[in-house]
């Protein structure tokens, strides 16, 4: 509206005031919503028009081109999410319209679809119609509702003081799942347990979890009620995005508490980064909430450096022989050191397997030694081993390059290397405690014969090891 003032400072007649009537339309399936709808844009000016499927409302659309467009999300033959799709990809609207999208629940990842479809507004039904008259008067769209989000505490030295006293500084391990590939719980397994690979390292007052698989809920349960009001800080450090090694942490607790501090480590895929892999895994079609939607204070560090340090534990990387991307950690503390290598298949073996391409040519075989050497020498004298030793002797002939490791293998790296305790991991699925308890009698009898000290323990959840300092 043009307002004019003369010299004097005497307001003249406003122009008169020409404003085109705008024109709505109303898409819902249930007629009771649509009546106090349409009544009440009716009442506030609009013109209105209506249709009870998402299929109508789009010939509706294309054939009155109207300014706004109130679509519910749940339609039957066409959806909210579609509907804006299809509007959004349609040249003919030009300016295009604008979509809010009504829905009977409030659930976040809803309000993110509708968004990222293309409405440009997203209301909880039912709809107050002031609510509604005051987004549609507004001069443009994507008023996109969040919950107000508190404020975030920061951090105080003494916050990590108090949680570095309460982890302590003896270094501790903790299995919360050492089974590979798929979760397998059920009676034959109850012993070792079927949880997929995490494992909690305590040290040096800092808590590092090794790997992200369904092992990790319970263990995010139990922080949970050991640290309360205290805020927990934390690294996870993942060895590889195969899905048995990051599955559970849509589960993990703490990333849902806005006072947690959590660093997820890790490295390239070969694909896409780290975060997009990890965040791909919750998006709407697989899990209702995103990993931006986790409140905590959540850092996803993709790293290419193979040593860093997590407070004074020194920290490397190995870069296994497994499909893709995937990394075996060494943490080196001030009482002891672990590595943590849960999918690796060693060299030797495998290129002197009568079915590979080269095999035994003097070459091949010399390069697969100088391979297991690096491994050895990055296990050389750990105080704890945790290692991929996923099949026995016999099995192994019928998976040989598919990246696990062969009992037999695993415990001659660790005697060579002289490794005081070895843990083997990611037990296969199909391995029952029954096998697993003879794969552990197996590992010790072989140690006897390499004439070594290492004491080999099947991995099993819950079990705990105390890395005694040395004096
Ligand atoms: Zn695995
Ligand atoms: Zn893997």
């Amino acid at each position: 509206m043009a307002l004019t003032f003369c010299h004097s400072g005497l307001k003249t007649s406003p122009s008169p005031r020409f404003e085109a009537v705008k024109s709505a339309l109303v898409i819902d399936d249930d007629p009771i919503v649509s009546n106090v709808l349409v009544q009440n844009l009716q009442e506030a000016g609009w013109s209105v028009h209506e249709a009870n499927c998402g299929e109508d409302g789009l010939r509706l659309a294309r054939e009155k081109e109207p300014d706004v467009i109130i679509c519910d999300l749940l339609m039957p033959r066409m959806n909210g999410y579609q509907f804006c799709r299809e509007i959004r990809n349609d040249e003919k609207f030009s300016p295009q319209p604008r979509i809010v999208v009504i829905s009977c629940s409030n659930y976040a990842t809803d309000r993110e679809g509708s968004l990222a479809a293309g409405a440009d507004d997203f209301l909880t039904k039912p709809i107050k119609s002031t609510e509604l008259i005051h987004i549609l008067s507004q001069e443009s769209g994507t008023t996109f509702f969040r919950k107000p989000t508190p404020d975030l505490p920061g951090i105080t030295l003494a916050d990590t003081r108090v949680f570095s006293q309460m982890v302590g500084s003896n270094t501790r391990v903790r299995f919360w799942g050492v089974r590979g590939s798929i979760p397998t719980p059920g009676p034959s397994t109850m012993k070792y347990g079927g949880n997929t690979t995490c494992v909690e390292v305590r040290a040096d007052g800092q808590l590092i979890v090794l790997d992200a698989g369904t092992g990790i809920r319970q263990l995010g349960r139990e922080l949970m009620n050991e640290f309360q009001s205290q805020p927990i800080f934390c690294h996870v450090l993942i060895s590889h995005t195969h899905w048995d090694h990051i599955q559970g942490f849509p589960f993990f607790m703490p990333a849902y508490d806005p006072k947690n501090h959590i660093t997820v480590m890790g490295y390239e895929g070969a694909r896409q980064g780290l975060q997009a892999t990890l965040s791909s895994q919750m998006e709407s079609p697989y899990f209702p909430v995103s990993m931006q939607q986790m409140p905590s204070n959540l850092n996803i560090e993709e790293t290419s450096d193979t040593e860093f340090h997590i407070g004074p534990i020194e920290i490397t990387a190995f870069f296994a022989n497994h499909p893709g991307v995937c990394v075996g950690y060494r943490l080196d503390t001030r009482q002891g050191s672990i590595v943590f290598l849960p999918d690796n298949e060693p060299h030797s073996r495998l290129r002197m397997a009568p079915n590979q391409e080269n095999a035994q040519s003097l070459e091949v075989l010399e390069y697969a030694r100088k391979e297991d050497e690096k491994l050895i020498e990055f296990i050389q004298d750990a105080d704890v081993v945790i290692m991929d030793a996923q099949y026995d002797a016999d099995e192994y002939k019928s998976y040989i390059g598919w990246g696990h490791g062969c009992v037999d293998d695993v415990v001659a790296l660790a005697v060579i290397a002289n490794v005081k305790k070895l843990y083997l991991f990611h037990h296969d699925p199909d391995h029952d405690d029954a096998m697993i308890d003879r794969m552990e009698e197996w590992a010790n009898e072989l140690v006897a014969n390499h004439g070594g000290t290492t004491v080999v323990e099947a991995a099993r959840e819950g079990v705990s090891c105390v890395i005694e300092p040395a004096h």
